[in-house]
């Protein structure tokens, strides 16, 4: 019964834990199916991770690239800066912050910006 189950369920069953608690005194053509099928799952899973794995390599330069380019962009902040939603100039310490479209403000000004 156990290698009827092992044959009906092989895509479900690990072989490596099966194999270990099966008695040695059965015959290897009675598990064929069952082997086959386990290493086809291992094979295709491995299949799939490589991919995945190219997948995410691609990813992560298509990130670097855009890192690059954001880092690239440079923001020159003069005495002369205002901000524009309180009008106010940007001390030495003033945290700030910059909207996509190139607006700076200060970064406790930048919820009140409509
Ligand atoms: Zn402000």
């Amino acid at each position: 019964m156990a290698l009827q189950l092992l044959e009906e369920h092989a895509s479900k069953i690990n072989p490596m834990k099966a194999l270990k608690v099966l008695p040695d005194s059965v015959p290897i053509g009675r598990i064929k199916h069952f082997l086959e099928v386990g290493l086809q799952n291992n094979l295709n899973a491995r299949r799939r991770t490589q991919v995945l794995k190219g997948l995410l390599y691609a990813e992560h330069l298509q990130v670097q690239e855009q890192r690059m380019h954001y880092e690239s962009q440079s923001v020159l902040m003069t005495e002369f800066n205002i901000c524009p939603v309180c009008k106010k100039r940007f001390g030495n310490q003033s945290a700030f912050a910059r909207y996509p479209n190139g607006d700076i403000v200060h970064y406790s000004c930048q919820d009140r910006k409509g």
